[in-house]
């Protein structure tokens, strides 16, 4: 994306500054949609930018650290990337 584009994007988010929606857009990779769902809700975009990060199907956007089966079992609680520390504030399952 664009440093327009970005801007563009952030119009519709004025609640926050454009440097906060600019973060959130890179920690998703640019996915519009993840990053919608992000800054639809407060306390994930807060998490993010506080230095959070997300997992998709089971690897961590940050650092690309791969859960492997443990993402998908119930029975680990996985909160941090292992790598970098940062805080996973929402799981996605792989767009199909
Ligand atoms: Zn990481």
């Amino acid at each position: 994306m664009t440093k327009s584009q970005i801007e563009k994007f952030a119009v519709g988010y004025s609640s926050y500054p454009t440097d906060c929606v600019e973060e959130v857009l890179k920690v998703t990779n640019f996915d519009e949609d993840v990053a919608r769902e992000i800054l639809d809700d407060k306390e994930k975009t807060l998490a993010i930018w506080q230095n959070g990060t997300i997992m998709i199907d089971g690897v961590t956007l940050c650092c690309g650290y791969d859960f492997a089966e443990d993402a998908f079992s119930k029975k680990i609680n996985i909160g941090y990337c292992p790598i970098c520390g940062r805080k996973i504030v929402i799981k996605k399952p792989m767009n199909e």
